[in-house]
């Protein structure tokens, strides 16, 4: 029976750093098979463990500038000092074989993205208190004392823009967090009008 492919959908998922976007995305990647992560291009160092083109590609201010200039990129944006940017084909060649493309990506960026493609589907995480934010922060392990003084400093700004997001998510237990985050793809991914494309030769033999 075959099945006619319906574009799939592109989700934004933001939050401030620490409060445990990268871990809650990833846990949902091995959850959901139709979700596709985008792989950002950055120009921040490499952290320890990081690889080039698992977690980001890793390119010079200058190859993202003129990376950029090419229009390469679906939507970037300054960030703590560091440029980083969504690349565009990746993004679409996903969503027309039909997958659920995921952006990790910052507020700037989401503003970005809800402005080329309205119908993308956005997701703010806060964590349970501050406190936490920055305890998370140094159990990473990972960001020297100034990066994360500085990511503190961001967060109050970077939290002020929770309501421009369709789906608010308190991520203080990880797996209720998890739940609700995958219950958004999963809702989605269930709506009469694509569910009938996807599964239309089903349907009309049901029917017939
Ligand atoms: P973490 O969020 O603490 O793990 O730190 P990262 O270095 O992974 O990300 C730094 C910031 O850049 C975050 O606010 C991300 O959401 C944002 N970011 C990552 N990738 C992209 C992207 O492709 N585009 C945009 N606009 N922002 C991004
Ligand atoms: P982000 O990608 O938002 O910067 P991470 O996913 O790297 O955040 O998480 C920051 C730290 O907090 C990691 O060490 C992670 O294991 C931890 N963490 C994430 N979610 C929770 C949670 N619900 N409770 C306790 N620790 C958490
Ligand atoms: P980190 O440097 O800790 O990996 O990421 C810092 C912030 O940059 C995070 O909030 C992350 O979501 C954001 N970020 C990562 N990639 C992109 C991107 O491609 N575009 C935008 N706009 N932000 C990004």
């Amino acid at each position: 029976m075959s099945n006619s492919i319906v574009p799939g959908t592109l989700y934004i998922v933001a939050a401030p750093s620490g409060a445990g976007k990268s871990s809650l995305v990833n846990a949902l990647i091995k959850r959901l098979p139709f979700v596709y992560l985008s792989i950002s291009h950055t120009t921040r160092p490499m952290r320890p463990g990081e690889n080039d083109g698992e977690h980001y590609h890793f390119i010079s201010a200058e190859e993202f500038i003129a990376r950029a200039d090419d229009a390469e990129f679906l939507e970037h944006a300054k960030v703590f000092d560091h440029y980083y940017g969504t690349s565009q084909k990746y993004v679409q060649n996903q969503l027309d074989l039909g997958h659920d493309v995921l952006l990790e990506i910052d507020w700037q960026g989401a503003q970005q993205v809800r402005h080329l493609m309205p119908n993308c589907k956005s997701i703010f995480i806060l964590p349970p208190s501050k406190e936490a934010l920055q305890e998370r922060l140094e159990k990473r392990q990972q960001d020297s004392k100034e990066v994360i003084a500085r990511r503190m400093r961001d967060a109050v700004s970077d939290m002020s823009h929770y309501e421009e997001f369709d789906y608010l998510i308190i991520n203080d237990d990880f797996y209720k967090a998890l739940d609700e985050l995958c219950t958004i793809f999963v809702a989605n991914r269930t709506v009469t009008e694509q569910q009938k494309q996807r599964h239309d030769a089903l349907i009309s033999k049901l029917l017939s």
